[in-house]
């Protein structure tokens, strides 16, 4: 995939481009993995697609297609001995995306301390709720 989908304007889009240094572990045609640079736990990494979008509903689906297959070669590669590990991809300032490119996170949790660390405040939903949401969704399908 040429350069043509990539910004001048965002960090991942040079590292892609070779602009700005980084730690890469591999690349396909259609995206990139390598470290992050602030690491939740040893081998934390990242894959991003070489298509510029913030937000990961904007990505086409050729190119979402290809970043799994890397994340999970990449996933075996670091050595998730343990088999404990998180996929992460955020979406927004709330959501807790700090650079606006997509990205998942691969995050080895080797123990309690390190790696991700994730609140799940769980609400209450009656049955009648969870249809109702279930049929706003599946009409706009
Ligand atoms: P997020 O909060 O999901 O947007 O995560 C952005 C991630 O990108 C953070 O974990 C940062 O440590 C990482 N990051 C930012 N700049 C770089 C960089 N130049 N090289 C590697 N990782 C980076």
């Amino acid at each position: 995939m040429a350069n043509e989908h990539l910004s001048d304007n965002c960090i991942f889009c040079k590292i892609i481009k070779g602009e700005i240094p980084s730690n890469k572990i591999a690349e396909t045609e259609k995206s990139y993995a390598f470290l992050d640079i602030n690491p939740l736990s040893e081998g934390h990494a990242l894959i991003i697609p070489k298509y510029h979008s913030e937000f990961f509903h904007q990505l086409p689906d050729d190119v979402l297609a290809d970043m799994l297959p890397l994340a999970k070669k990449v996933a075996l590669a670091i050595g998730l001995d343990n088999g404990q590990y998180n996929l992460l991809q955020n979406n927004g300032r709330m959501a807790h995306q700090e650079v606006f490119h997509v990205h998942f996170h691969i995050i080895p949790k080797p123990n309690p301390e390190q790696g991700l660390i994730i609140g799940w405040p769980q609400q209450k939903f009656t049955a009648e709720d969870l249809k109702k949401t279930l049929n706003r969704i599946k009409e706009k399908l």
